[in-house]
C-alpha cells in the first residue's frame, strides 16, 4: 500500500512504481538504492484476512486434535470446545461431521434498569465454526430472540421451541457451500449444542 495510505497496489495499480495520488515510492528507497534497484521491499503492507479461512477453523482444529488423539497424545491444553469430551464422542459417534456447522444457543436475564423491576430474556447463537478470537465479537453473535418481562419466563422450552423448530427444518436438508479455498463442495449439516444457565430441574 503507499507509505501515506492514498491507494493499495491491487488491479489496475498492481504495476505501479509510485503512488498516484501523492507520488510517494512503493518501495523503500534505502533497499533499492542499497542494492542498486534489485531489492524492492514494499514501504507499507496491509493486512487481509480471509474469510474462507475463518470459516474452517473448526474444520482445521478438529483435524489436528483428532490427529493427536490417534497417534496416542494427550489434550494438554482445554482452550475451546473441540477439545472437550462432549463434541468429541459426538464425533467419534458420527452425531455430527466435522464440517457442521456448530453454533450455542445461549440464553440469559438482563435488568434493563438499575432501579425498576425490568428482566429481560435474550437468545443468543454463538457460531462455532470461527475461532474464539472472532466468535464471541458482537458483530458474529446472532440475536435469537427477545422477550420481556416481568416475570421470570416459567416455561422456558416454550420459548426456545420457534428457535429450535427453525434449526431443526433447516436440518432435514444440507446446506451446499463452495468452498473457495479448497476448490471443493461442502455439503454443511446444522448442529446445535445448548447452553443455559437455568438446570433442567428448573425448567
Ligand atoms: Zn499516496
Amino acid at each position: 500500500m503507499c507509505f501515506k495510505s492514498c491507494i493499495a497496489y491491487t488491479r489496475p495499480f498492481e504495476n505501479l512504481e509510485s503512488c498516484p495520488e501523492c507520488d510517494w515510492s512503493q518501495w523503500n528507497e534505502e533497499n533499492l538504492t542499497k542494492s542498486t534497484g534489485k531489492k524492492k521491499v514494499p514501504e507499507r503492507q496491509f493486512c487481509t484476512f480471509s474469510l474462507a479461512n475463518e470459516m474452517l477453523y473448526l474444520h482445521r482444529e478438529i483435524a489436528e486434535i483428532q490427529s493427536k488423539l490417534d497417534a496416542g497424545e494427550d489434550i494438554q491444553t482445554y482452550n475451546d470446545i473441540m477439545t472437550g469430551s462432549e463434541l468429541l464422542n459426538a464425533l467419534s459417534s458420527g452425531k455430527i461431521k466435522d464440517t457442521d456447522i456448530l453454533f450455542m444457543q445461549s440464553l440469559d436475564g438482563v435488568q434493563l434498569y438499575e432501579d425498576k423491576k425490568s428482566d429481560s430474556w435474550i437468545i443468543i447463537y454463538i457460531l462455532f465454526i470461527a475461532s474464539p478470537a472472532l466468535h464471541y465479537k458482537k458483530c458474529f453473535v446472532l440475536p435469537g430472540a427477545i422477550v420481556s418481562g416481568p416475570n421470570n419466563l416459567e416455561n422456558m422450552d416454550s420459548f426456545l421451541f420457534p428457535g429450535l423448530h427453525h434449526i431443526s427444518v433447516l436440518q432435514k436438508e444440507k446446506l451446499r457451500v463452495w468452498d473457495a479455498l479448497n476448490k471443493t463442495y461442502f455439503d454443511y449439516n446444522v448442529s446445535g449444542c445448548d447452553h443455559n444457565d437455568v438446570s433442567t430441574e428448573d425448567i
